[in-house]
């Protein structure tokens, strides 16, 4: 009765709507429905809201031989469908030159500005405006590499700059030419403190400059955006708004890239934007955001996303899940101080649709379809020269394999209004059970499903697993266990560790504070304290945090008296990290007082925890144990920053 009552206003609601367009041919404007897509109303989204769509792929994916259809099932030039969904903006990557002197593609859509002045022109033809994303590099920008154009790789920081300011001022007024309707442009993409091959901000800002001059003059009514990554890094996103303000650089929009898996939490995302907008009056929104509707890959290249690999996956992956991760950016950007939008990443970029990697590989090479190309070895010898391939987001797009849309596209055309149907079971979340080898295996009798509506519900399982099994489990040791089951046809797993008594008080800082554990400060950091934050743990919801922005400040202890009787013992403790510059990193063990092992450690990235481990372990009758982690890096001072957690002491007798 509800769903009916909706459906009914819905439609009540778009008649003057359309009376209002004087019933032009303008299909696109046409009401979205769905039957099946839960979708939550975001409540008060402004009018000119920006929705938008990463479409840079497109033209390669079609000459590759991709159709994409509508929701009727008939073939449709995509971009209208995108309009007739609720898209408002088409956002497509600009590079220099992605070509070798043969004239073949570096891949990833080959993306130059004749490409942009084609998707642009499409856009404009279904009433969408155009973001254009610099990103002054002849292949991907990202926080990784901001690599120089080759032709610009001799020039000095002048020379640079006015190649800059001619190259974005000619690539605009093509789009210009050709009457695209441009409302954004980005001087830089994810430059997380490098730009076009300058790694200081001195020299950054000038090629920023440099670009913002030009927007302003092809385009005066259109925003100059920056757009940065790695929200989830404390501190960062306030300092590259102070050195913008330092060195006044004249933009309109500070944008950030927010993919959940790996930039944290949706309230640190409109803290660290909230407070720009408050302190410098910018406005602020998400240039890149996705979620995968499947773990599966369809294109024989391995996607950046699936299961497994310790992301956080606040969504189950499927469909509905997709559509709510998104749903809730728009709501969090929407209520964050001067949002003014979200854009979604290549929701256009799936399969060519060839039947093995072989044929597949041939369309990409051909035509720029994958992420790269062999021939972006030139450009690129240690990356895309590697580990060229295809789509590395297809399960993450928003057209299936074949082509057609999948329904979470209409999460856009829906957030507006809501799409307040009756939640059902949609996927069920993982159980997790930590056994005690000298206790008792007890699976859970219900488990969560996740309704459409990203609510939970309890409901009865029944796991595939007989007694035999549990025996064995119970006996084999410590080791991790899958079990599946089933809950109202759903698929449900239980992950069961079977664990050894651990002999440590607090080992995962679950207490809340560091109890147990003796912190010796060497090195001043700037922060160093027990921190609750479940998306940057191993396990639980508190961890270790260290941080600091000045040089060589980090080095510090962290130890703890065990209390053991004589035996054999192994200790081990987790870490990531980043930013640190060379560091020592070590696990160790003290038998009276002196360390008699250790175990080095090291921190990479984000999601990358390396845990060490020391066996082996004796201590003799009246002798003391004690177990700890020594951190020490030797930055430059650019926020060396890391988690520690999952401390354990087991028997090893
Ligand atoms: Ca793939």
């Amino acid at each position: 009765m509800r769903r009916i009552l909706l459906v009914l206003s819905a439609l009540l609601l778009s008649a003057p709507l359309l009376a209002a367009c004087g019933g032009s041919a303008a299909p696109e404007k046409a009401e979205v429905r769905s039957e099946t897509l839960h979708v939550k109303r975001v409540e008060g989204l402004p009018e000119d809201f920006i929705l938008g769509m990463d479409a840079s792929s497109v033209l390669a994916e079609e000459r590759s031989g991709v159709k994409y259809y509508n929701f009727a099932g008939e073939e449709q030039d995509v971009f209208r469908t995108l309009a007739e969904n609720g898209i408002t903006h088409i956002r497509v990557r600009v590079w220099n030159h992605p070509f070798d002197a043969a004239g073949n593609g570096y891949g990833g859509g080959n993306c130059n500005i004749d490409a942009a002045v084609e998707i642009g022109r499409r856009a404009t033809r279904y009433g969408m405006k155009l973001i254009v994303d610099f990103h002054y590099s002849d292949f991907w920008a990202d926080p990784g590499k901001q690599m120089v154009p080759l032709a610009w790789k001799d020039m000095d920081i002048e020379t640079k700059t006015q190649a800059a300011y001619d190259y974005t001022r000619e690539s605009l007024q093509k789009l210009k030419d050709a009457k695209v309707d441009v409302a954004m442009v980005q001087v830089g993409n994810e430059t997380n403190g490098a730009l076009c091959g300058e790694t200081t901000w001195f020299h950054i800002q000038y090629i920023m400059q440099a670009g913002s001059r030009a927007i302003r003059e092809v385009y005066p009514q259109a925003l100059v955006a920056v757009h940065f990554a790695n929200p989830e890094k404390a501190g960062a996103y306030a300092n590259y708004a102070k050195k913008l303000d330092y060195y006044d650089v004249d933009y309109d929009v500070f944008a950030s890239s927010y993919y959940p898996y790996w930039h944290g939490t949706l309230e640190n995302l409109s803290a660290v934007l909230g407070e720009i907008a408050g302190t410098y009056g910018k406005k602020v929104m998400v240039m890149e955001t996705s979620y995968a509707f499947t773990p599966e890959d369809t294109d024989f290249s391995g996607n950046t996303i699936s299961d497994g690999g310790g992301i956080t996956k606040n969504y189950p992956f499927t469909v509905q899940g997709q559509a709510n991760s998104v749903r809730d950016v728009i709501d969090t950007v929407a209520h964050t101080p001067n949002g003014i939008g979200v854009v979604y990443w290549e929701g256009t970029w799936i399969t060519v649709g060839a039947a093995s990697w072989e044929e597949n590989h041939a369309l990409w090479e051909k035509y720029g379809s994958g992420w790269a190309s062999s021939y972006a070895a030139v450009y690129d010898p240690d990356d895309a020269g590697k580990y060229y391939g295809g789509c590395a987001v297809d399960n993450q797009a928003l057209f299936g394999p074949d082509g057609k849309p999948l329904e979470s596209l209409k999460v856009f055309g829906l957030v507006r209004n809501g799409n307040d149907i009756i939640p059902v079971p949609d996927a069920i979340a993982d159980s997790r059970l930590t056994v005690d080898l000298a206790g008792t295996i007890q699976l859970p009798e219900t488990v969560d499903a996740v309704m459409t509506d990203d609510s939970r519900q309890a409901v009865p399982v029944t796991w595939n697993v007989t007694d035999a099994d549990l025996q064995k489990m119970q006996t084999g040791g410590a080791a991790e266990y899958d079990i599946v089951g089933d809950a109202g046809g759903l698929e449900a797993h239980c992950h069961v560790s079977m664990v050894k008594f651990n002999f440590l008080t607090n080992p995962g800082f679950e207490d809340g504070d560091l109890t147990g554990w003796e912190l010796t400060e060497l090195g001043h950091a700037d922060e160093l304290y027990v921190e609750e934050k479940q998306t940057d743990s191993r396990e639980g919801v508190w961890h270790m945090h260290f941080w600091s922005a000045a040089a060589d400040s980090v080095a510090f202890t962290l130890e703890q008296q065990a209390r053991v009787e004589p035996g054999s013992y192994e200790f081990a403790i987790s870490i990531m990290g980043g930013d640190c510059g060379e560091t020592e990193i070590f696990a160790y063990a003290r038998v009276d007082g002196q360390i008699v092992a250790t175990a080095p450690m090291s921190v990479t990235s984000y999601g990358k925890w390396d845990t060490g481990v020391i066996s082996d372990i004796r201590l003799a009758e009246g002798q003391e144990l004690a177990v700890g982690i020594s951190v020490r890096c030797q930055g430059e001072g650019n926020g060396a920053w890391g988690k520690i957690d999952s401390a354990r002491l087991n028997s090893q007798s």
